[in-house]
C-alpha cells in the first residue's frame, strides 16, 4: 500500500528524567559553578511503517532503551572528556577536576559520569543520547527508521533539540 504521509512516534515519560550536576565552560575564561538540573528527555523517531505490526517502532522497546540511557547518567556529576579547559585525573576512588590547570573539585569517582562531549550543554547531551540510542537501535537491527530527534530540557521552557537523518 502506498502512503504519502510519514509517521513518527514520540516518547516522553515521567521517568525519562535525570537529576544530575554539571557546569559548563564559556568562551574566554569563564566557567560556571557546579549546579544541578532535573533534565527531561523526549525522543521522536520517524520511519517507515512496519506493515506486519503497523507501527514505526515498538513503544515498549523505545521506552526501555530511553529509560536505561537516562538512568545511566541519573544522580551523577556530568563531566566532559573532550573539554581542553577541564582536566580530569583519578586518585584512588576520587576524581580531581581542574579548570585551566587549577584544582576545582574532587568527586567520588562512582558519582561521576564521564561523557565524550566537549561541554555538558543540553545540545551536547541531546546529541550524545541520540548517538547512544542509535547504537542500541543498530545493535538490535532496527530497520526503516529515517530520523531521530532528541530533545533535552534542563529547565522549564529551556530545551535543546538535536535531529539526525538516518
Ligand atoms: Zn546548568
Amino acid at each position: 500500500m502506498n502512503r504519502r504521509g510519514e509517521f513518527r512516534v514520540t516518547v516522553t515519560k515521567d521517568y525519562l528524567v535525570f537529576a544530575s550536576a554539571h557546569f559548563i565552560t564559556f568562551a574566554g575564561h569563564r566557567c560556571e559553578g557546579l549546579h544541578g538540573h532535573n533534565y527531561r528527555a523526549r525522543v521522536t523517531i520517524e520511519g517507515a511503517l512496519n506493515e506486519e505490526s503497523w507501527f514505526v517502532f515498538d513503544f515498549v522497546v523505545l521506552k526501555k532503551i530511553m529509560r536505561r540511557l537516562c538512568d545511566e547518567i541519573d544522580h551523577k556529576v556530568l563531566l566532559p572528556l573532550g573539554n581542553p579547559k577541564i582536566q580530569l585525573s583519578e586518585a584512588g576512588d576520587s576524581l580531581n577536576v581542574a579548570y585551566e590547570g587549577k584544582p576545582r573539585y574532587v568527586f567520588p569517582k562512582a558519582d561521576c559520569a564521564l561523557l565524550p562531549v566537549p561541554n555538558t550543554t543540553v545540545e551536547m547531551l541531546a546529541e550524545l543520547l541520540t548517538k547512544r540510542l542509535r547504537a542500541e537501535l543498530d545493535a538490535m537491527g532496527a530497520r526503516g527508521l529515517t530520523m531521530i530527534e532528541m530533545e533535552v530540557e534542563e529547565n522549564f521552557g529551556q530545551t535543546a533539540v538535536y535531529r539526525v537523518r538516518l
